[in-house]
């Protein structure tokens, strides 16, 4: 994983103009913290887990990512993920460098106290790299508002003073910022609607791949807008209906009985077809990898949403190019949770909370400038990844070149 990341420095670096010596220093995080959290189970036994937290760069500002608690875990992973949020904290200008956390566990096979217990020996281990100045984790994979409020009690505990933004995801009552639920979807909805002005499409057609935070709430979204969501999908399988489904209707559905497939009068597909459907936009917004070499020829949306991180594999990628398709990459296009997460940080600082409609004004400021800076960074609208890469290396070579 971290070749990839060289290799891409190197790629990226070049094109970008930045001097050797700084693709050098961003090949490498800055600190890795490891651990190996121990937990007394319900039962008495005692188990232990591996725990990590890595701060790629903070030439920006302090690091900034989310923990993941999931089986797969490991420090190469977390590190690849620091370094990717180091690129997405640049590419909407936030002044965060990049970091990640993780523990190597089934959370699912975690009781409530167990989860508790591990989530603040979490913070114990870390507690030293953890500060509203320093280091500011989220919530990630299979982690959560209630996670966020157990590591902010522990952390106050350990410093014996409130420090609400030293994590942010955090329940409202406890600082929290409002529209932080919907952000991502909210985040990547006013960079589509930018780009659908470029590309002269109203009202598009779209099919929606997972129905959880991000996929759902930007299908509520778009049909909001009065777009026609004529497909959805999770884990279990997807619906299709060419007139337009009822979204509401999905919402309840997937509440109820758990899945969308449960949905009446709508014909069941399969993911791989949902991405072939003849849309005009298309949102992948559940795992990485889905868009391949095997598929992608068959593709047939004029622009593509990446809600999910690394839905399209790098042949995949050359080959929409060659299509003239639009894609919105990750780093721009589900960079909405970290940016309120930052409102998030900025409104513990300050002690002022804000409404939603001011929320939700700020995302939309920044998310359109976001596109805008990336647009004029590329060459065309088909190579939008290539323009906010090189617009987030050539920010964070520029706040390096100063400290040096
Ligand atoms: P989630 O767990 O809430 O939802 C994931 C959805 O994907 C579920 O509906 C699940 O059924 C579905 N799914 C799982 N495996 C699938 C498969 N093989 N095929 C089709 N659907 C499948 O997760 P989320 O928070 O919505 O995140 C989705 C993606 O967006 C991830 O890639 C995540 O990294 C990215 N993302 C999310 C946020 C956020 O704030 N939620 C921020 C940035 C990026």
């Amino acid at each position: 994983m971290m070749e990839k990341i060289q290799a891409f420095l190197r790629e990226v670096g070049r094109s970008a103009g930045v001097e050797d010596w700084i693709i050098e220093v961003l090949s490498k995080p800055e600190k890795v913290y490891k651990a190996t959290l121990t937990i007394k189970m319900d039962d008495g036994t005692i188990r232990t887990f591996p725990a990590y937290r890595v701060q790629y760069n903070t030439a920006r500002g302090p690091a900034k990512g989310g923990i993941r608690f999931h089986p797969n875990v490991t420090e190469e992973e977390v590190t690849a993920l620091a370094f990717w949020m180091t690129i997405k904290n640049a590419v909407v200008n936030i002044p965060y460098g990049g970091g990640k956390g993780g523990v190597a566990v089934n959370p699912k096979e975690l009781s409530r106290n167990e989860l508790e217990r591990l989530s603040r020996a979490y913070v114990r281990a870390f507690a030293e790299a953890f500060g509203v100045d320093k280091d500011i984790p989220a919530p990630d994979v299979y982690t959560n508002p209630q996670i966020m409020a157990w590591m902010l009690d522990e952390f106050e505990t350990i410093v014996r003073r409130k420090e609400p933004g030293f994590i942010t995801g955090k329940p409202i009552s406890l600082g929290g910022s409002l529209v932080r639920d919907i952000a991502t979807a909210l985040g990547g909805f006013y960079v589509v609607e930018e780009v659908l002005r470029d590309v002269d499409l109203e009202k598009p057609t779209v099919a929606i791949q997972g129905f959880g935070n991000a996929g759902s709430n930007f299908a509520r979204l778009a049909s909001e807008a009065g777009w026609k969501v004529i497909a959805v999908s999770d884990s279990k399988g997807g619906i299709y209906d060419p007139d337009g489904l009822d979204i509401e209707e999905v919402l309840r559905t997937k509440k109820e009985t758990g899945s969308v497939i449960n949905y009446e009068g709508a014909r069941r597909i399969s993911n791989e077809e949902l991405l072939t459907l003849d849309v005009d936009l298309l949102v992948p917004a559940a795992i990485e990898n889905v868009i391949t070499e095997k598929n992608v020829e068959e593709v047939k949306a004029k622009v593509i949403l990446e809600l999910a991180n690394g839905p399209t594999t790098p042949e995949a990628d050359r080959i929409l190019q060659k299509k003239g398709v639009v894609v919105v990459p990750d780093v721009l296009a589900n960079a909405g949770g970290v940016t309120v997460s930052y409102f998030e940080w900025v409104q513990n600082r300050t002690g002022e909370y804000w409404k939603e409609e001011e929320v939700k004004r700020k995302l939309s400021e920044k998310m359109k400038t976001a596109y805008k800076d990336v647009k004029e960074e590329s060459e065309d609208l088909t190579k939008l990844r290539e323009g906010a890469y090189r617009l987030a290396v050539k920010r964070v070579a520029e706040a390096l070149r100063w400290r040096f």
